[in-house]
């Protein structure tokens, strides 16, 4: 019990904790930012300089989940935890897919810094990540792009790939085929597209695929596939749903965000390697130590490429990182908020 005769002076920060909402962090942190701080927190993860335990999640209802993603980063001087609600599609209507919040602190003192949309984070951090692998594995100058799931993920997939290569066609599959018309609609005018009537026929030629479904049971095969083809594997996050089967990691040089995480959580690798079709050692490496030149991506023009997106924290902390320091005040107590 607190001894009332001690002098006890609780100081928080939290009365003004800024709040970033959706529209101001796409304000704040534009695509070309977004793809800046996340090329370089995956370079800062596979330097080994990231503390952050697997993401965890538990079940709090029938239809949803409860999902924690923590981590510290002393190159930005920040650490976070990112907290969701994910629940399913007819539970949440038309909210996000992710909902939630990202809490940002002062690694060098403990303070809370900011809270920032988890939605709007999710998908600006996730498709900037996508940017980036594909800027280091597919063949330069692509121009074709196959999105496989026009939910949420899509609409700044097309922004971020289009910001690092000069797209001019878009073929689209979406389970439900008038979301894929209204997206095509919404989003690709000026643009050639085709929406396909198979998840094959839309990846069949496109430079760059994106797969972007809450599929549970693979939609692709590794014969859809042809040489020199890059794909961002998106959709599953966890061990258990698969949106590629076994031939299709046999076929690609695969490369992850997190290696000690992919081993336990890429569902499409580890039910290959649980399979007998593929060992450990077929795991490439990280995107990071792609990105410095210590692991070989495409190592030939008709490689197929793939990147694993689990989603990673740094990646959440990175862009956190960015929409705080533009927003920090005057210094505080003498110190400055963007350090
Ligand atoms: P949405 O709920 O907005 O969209 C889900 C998409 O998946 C829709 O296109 C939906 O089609 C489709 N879909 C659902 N079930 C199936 C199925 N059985 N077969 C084929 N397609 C299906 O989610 P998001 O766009 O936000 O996310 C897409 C996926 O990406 C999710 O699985 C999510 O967990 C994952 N994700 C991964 C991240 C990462 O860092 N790697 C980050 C964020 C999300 P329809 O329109 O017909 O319902």
């Amino acid at each position: 019990m607190l001894n009332r005769a001690v002098d006890v002076t609780v100081r928080t920060g939290f009365g003004d904790l800024p709040w970033i909402g959706a529209d101001e962090l796409l304000r704040l942190v534009d695509m070309n930012e977004a793809i800046t701080v996340v090329d370089e927190a995956m370079r800062v993860l596979s330097a080994g300089s990231v503390a952050a335990p697997e993401r965890w999640a538990m079940p709090v209802a029938d239809h949803g989940r409860m999902g924690l993603m923590p981590g510290a980063a002393p190159s930005l001087s920040r650490f976070g935890v990112k907290v969701l609600g994910l629940f399913d599609a007819d539970a949440r209507g038309a909210l996000p897919s992710h909902q939630g919040v990202m809490l940002l602190f002062d690694l060098a003192d403990g303070r809370p810094l900011c809270a920032v949309d988890g939605a709007a984070l999710t998908t600006l951090r996730t498709a900037a990540a996508s940017a980036v692998a594909s800027r280091a594995l597919a063949r330069p100058g692509a121009r074709t792009l196959a999105i496989i799931g026009c939910g949420d993920q899509a609409p700044l997939h097309l922004e971020a790939l289009r910001a690092v290569f000069p797209i001019r066609e878009v073929t689209l599959w979406n389970r439900t085929a008038k979301k894929a018309d209204a997206f095509a609609r919404r989003y690709l005018s000026g643009l050639a597209w085709r929406v396909c009537s198979t998840p094959a026929q839309a990846a069949a030629g496109a430079d760059i695929v994106c797969t972007l479904t809450a599929a549970t049971d693979p939609i692709l095969s590794g014969k859809d596939f042809q040489p020199g083809q890059h794909v961002n594997l998106v959709g599953s996050s966890t061990v258990g749903p698969r949106e590629v089967d076994d031939a299709f990691v046999a076929k690609v040089r695969y490369i992850v965000d997190s290696r000690e995480h992919a081993l336990s959580q890429a569902a499409e690798f580890v039910h290959a390697v649980g399979d007998g079709i593929v060992s450990q050692d077929h795991l490439v490496g990280e995107i990071g130590d792609v990105l410095t030149g210590a692991v070989a991506g495409r190592t030939r023009p008709d490689d197929i490429t793939a990147y694993k997106s689990l989603g990673h924290i740094i990646q959440d902390l990175a862009v956190a990182d960015a929409a705080f320091r533009k927003i920090a005040g005057p210094a505080r107590n003498g110190r400055s908020n963007a350090r």
